[in-house]
């Protein structure tokens, strides 16, 4: 397998740069990487490009950056809000929805959420990782956390929030979207909310299913773990209104060989 490694430089054909101590660490001591070997590299800006180990010392893993692999592209504008959850729970949620391509995650924290406080480094180290596995150019966003008044007190309402509902009028989520397609007033800008383990409250499903920009969905007859809702809910808008059409690219030829 070849590491491929978010880094925060700029990423310019030619150069050698020390990586940082967490690449280092890892394809040091954890791929035990040497002088010649193939590496990714992607920075959120310039792209993927093809690189190579060009030095390991005790200090630090030098990097020689090759050619452009892929141009930088985005993901679709797709934001989760979500209520913070137990830290295993929002771990496995951060690094499947990054996996999923959302582009930003926005925490909300509703009535019933009994998470009271949420460790955005640690999110942040997890969507890390989840991007470099899955072949993202991008870093998801990290926002910090809100209200959910506070929230729609700012929100832009060219924004369309789709409302994971477990309770009240919805339509199924697959059937919703749909339609949202057709809307010739169509959006770009998207956002789905999930509520926290205990659920909406009643006075909350209220008032979010009556704002114009607000489309409650339903899962199904099954109440899902939020983490759940979340996850498949993403899977369902990538499938009808983001990104789900396209193929992942290419792998990289083994070592030696030249791309055909
Ligand atoms: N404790 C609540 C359920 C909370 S489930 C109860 O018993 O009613 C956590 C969140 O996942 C919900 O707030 C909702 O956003 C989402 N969710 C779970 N199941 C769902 C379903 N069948 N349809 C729509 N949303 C669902």
């Amino acid at each position: 397998m070849i590491p491929r490694l978010y880094v925060t430089v700029d990423l310019k054909p030619g150069t050698v740069f020390a990586a940082g101590e967490r690449a280092t660490h890892y394809l040091k001591n954890v791929m035990r990487r040497a002088a010649g070997d193939p590496v990714i590299l992607f920075n959120g800006r310039d792209g993927e490009f093809a690189a190579t180990v060009a030095n390991v010392t005790k200090r630090a893993v030098e990097i020689e950056i090759g050619t452009l692999r892929r141009p930088q592209a985005g993901v679709p504008d797709i934001w989760l809000c979500f209520a913070p959850l137990k830290k295993d729970a929002v771990d496995f949620l951060v690094e499947k929805a990054t996996e999923l391509g959302v582009a930003c995650f926005q925490p909300v924290f509703t009535q019933h959420t009994s998470a009271t406080r949420l460790n955005r480094d640690r999110l942040e180290a997890n969507a890390i990782e989840a991007a470099e596995q899955t072949e993202r150019l991008t870093l998801p966003e990290i926002r910090e956390p809100l209200s959910l008044a506070d929230l729609l007190q700012g929100w832009d309402p060219s924004r369309h929030l789709i409302l994971c509902a477990e309770a009240g009028p919805a339509l199924p989520i697959g059937e919703a979207l749909s339609k949202l397609k057709l809307d010739v007033r169509q959006t770009n800008a998207w956002a789905m909310l999930c509520g926290p383990e205990g659920g909406f409250s009643r006075s909350e499903l209220d008032l979010l299913s009556n704002l114009p920009f607000v489309t409650p969905v339903g899962l199904g007859p099954r109440i899902l773990r939020a983490d759940t809702a979340a996850l498949a809910a993403l899977a369902v808008f990538q499938s009808i209104l983001g990104d789900g059409a396209q193929r992942p690219p290419a792998p990289l030829p083994p070592i030696g060989q030249s791309p055909d």
